[in-house]
């Protein structure tokens, strides 16, 4: 079985012209490998959070980018001997080698699953933990700030992003909310799945 630990929960806060944010970074241990998700764009506190697991971005194993705003990949590049596991879903990439992806390379206790409609090329990850199967959500699940925490699949997405859908964006928040215990979504906090 696999651990999650949340090392940055988002945050976001606005201000006069434009908002501080950055969306929600986990670790996650499966089997001997180290996995990031979503490292964000908040450079000296994933530092800080790495630190305090004992670990430097060398030691990271696997980089998993949900999909490609900046908000959640912008320091993807700091872990220098990641492979990284993207949006692109056709493809894993290891510095400037573009391989076959294998959605069973991160082992038995991690599923990569296809989640589009907050834009069309988006991933989440179903990981299996002694707490139940977690799902690492992206912005399948997500609120603005101010905004109190609900389950609604057919929350309106603020984003606004080129290639939202909100159609297929309800069938990913469906699929999840079906298979999950618990969702960590990229804004917002971890909640249990009412079943
Ligand atoms: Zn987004």
């Amino acid at each position: 079985m696999a651990t999650i630990k949340i090392l940055i929960e988002w945050y976001a806060k606005q201000l006069e012209h434009g908002r501080k944010a950055s969306s929600t970074c986990c670790l996650i241990k499966a089997e001997d490998k180290k996995i990031i998700t979503d490292p964000g764009c908040n450079r000296e506190k994933l530092l800080k959070a790495l630190k305090k697991e004992g670990l430097d971005t060398a030691d990271i194993d696997y980089v998993f980018l949900s999909h490609q705003h900046p908000d959640h990949i912008l320091l993807a590049g700091i872990f220098e001997n990641a492979k990284y596991i993207t949006f692109d879903a056709n493809l894993i990439y290891d510095k400037d080698l573009m391989l076959t992806f294998d959605k069973n390379i991160l082992g038995p206790d991690i599923e990569i699953i296809e989640t589009p409609g907050h834009v069309l090329e988006h991933l989440s990850l179903l990981v299996n933990t002694p707490e139940g199967k977690i799902a690492i959500a992206g912005d399948v699940i997500r609120r603005v700030e101010g905004e109190e925490q609900i389950v609604d699949i057919s929350h309106p997405d603020h984003s606004q992003a080129k290639g939202m859908d909100m159609d297929t964006l309800i069938e990913s928040r469906k699929k999840l909310l079906s298979i999950a215990d618990y969702i960590i979504p990229g804004h917002g906090k971890i909640f249990k799945v009412d079943k």
